[in-house]
């Protein structure tokens, strides 16, 4: 896993970022396979609900510590 502090979250649709754990390195930013990550301040004005999604979603999920096959392809 590219992340440093494991802020990575599985839930049934998508991978959610604990925003409160992220340390904005963005080693995870070229990683991801469908071009889906981006630093708070350069998400795409038609993502942005995801930041408040992803701090709402990742502490009800568990963590992930593995790199998995992108769940498009799983
Ligand atoms: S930018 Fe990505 S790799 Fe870096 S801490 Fe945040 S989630 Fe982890």
């Amino acid at each position: 896993m590219v992340c440093p502090v494991e802020c990575f979250y599985e839930g049934e649709m998508m991978l959610y970022i604990h925003p409160d754990e992220c340390i904005d390195c963005e080693a995870c930013v070229p990683e991801c396979p469908v071009d889906a990550i981006f630093l708070a301040d350069n998400v795409p004005e038609e993502w942005k609900e995801y930041i408040k999604i992803n701090a709402e979603m990742a502490p009800q999920c568990p963590k992930i510590t593995e790199k998995k096959k992108p769940l498009c392809e799983a």
